[in-house]
């Protein structure tokens, strides 16, 4: 079991004129392989900013707290480094590569988690490539496109899933994946993320909205609210959400944010 743990964790952003703005209040989160947890909240309060932090987008400046991976402190690794370590984040890669094709970029991203000596063929990774092209209902054209070259929204998330199922991460922050997308698009892409669940698989799913946890049905439910988690309960918890509103949730704790 992989295990990953965020510490009372405090992030700041730069704004203009060397100003500075704390984002993250204090964050505590743990969790294991084999858990889908959920992250939802109003809009604006550190949703992105802690999956950006955790994957380590370097304009997100950490000032207390830590984040551990199986114990190990991962604040001083690269973006690179932590994805070899088994993280993933659906938006860490630019948006459009020239002359790298998807399918290139697959591989270098699946050889670049293996050791030298044991680089996936190019057999194995077209028979893994066409599985999971047809679960997600894609053509093969698209993996011979640009990476995210000309894609739609929908054609992006999609191609997301299939960074997904083709890297295989032990941890996965999925930001938003639903949004924009119409009800098949996000059937694929649901059953996309439910075909990883199992015991070496864990993922934090971020949405402003319930219906994606509909598909999706996470073990944990947390609620953030300005820069801190203020509550987390089961799968219930979202749908009390979705009825009361983040107002309710606000009266409830008796916050004034
Ligand atoms: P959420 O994902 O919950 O909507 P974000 O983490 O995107 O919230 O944003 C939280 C706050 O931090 C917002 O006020 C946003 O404008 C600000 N913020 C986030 N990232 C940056 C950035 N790179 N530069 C400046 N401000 C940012
Ligand atoms: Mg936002
Ligand atoms: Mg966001």
């Amino acid at each position: 079991m992989a295990t990953l743990e965020v510490k009372d964790l405090h992030v700041e952003i730069k704004e203009e004129k060397d100003q500075t703005r704390e984002i993250l209040k204090g964050v505590n989160l743990t969790m294991n392989t084999g858990e889908i947890h959920a992250i939802m909240g109003p809009n604006g309060t550190g949703k992105s900013t802690l999956s950006q932090t955790i994957m380590g987008n370097s304009a997100y400046h950490v000032t207390k707290g830590d984040i551990l991976l199986n114990g190990e402190s991962i604040l001083g690794m690269p973006v690179d480094e932590r994805a070899r370590k088994g993280l993933f984040l659906a938006m860490q890669y630019p948006a459009e590569i020239q002359g790298v094709t998807n399918a290139e970029f697959l591989r270098a991203a699946i050889n670049s988690r293996r050791p030298e000596d044991d680089q996936i063929s190019v057999m194995d990774f077209l028979k893994e490539l066409d599985k999971n092209l047809s679960l997600l209902d894609m053509s093969e054209e698209m993996t011979e496109r640009y990476l995210n070259e000309g894609f739609s929204g929908g054609e992006k998330k999609r191609n997301e899933i299939l960074q997904l199922l083709m890297i295989k991460p032990t941890f996965a922050l999925l930001d938003e994946i639903d949004s924009g997308l119409d009800i098949d698009a996000l059937q694929v892409v649901s059953k996309g993320v439910n075909s990883m669940r199992g015991d070496n698989f864990g993922s934090l799913i971020i949405t402003h909205y319930q219906r994606l946890l509909n598909y999706i049905v996470p073990d944990v439910v947390h609620v953030m609210m300005d820069g801190r988690i203020v509550k987390s309960g089961d799968a219930d918890l979202a749908k009390k959400l979705e009825s009361e509103g983040y107002a309710g949730l606000r009266d409830e704790l008796g916050l004034d944010v």
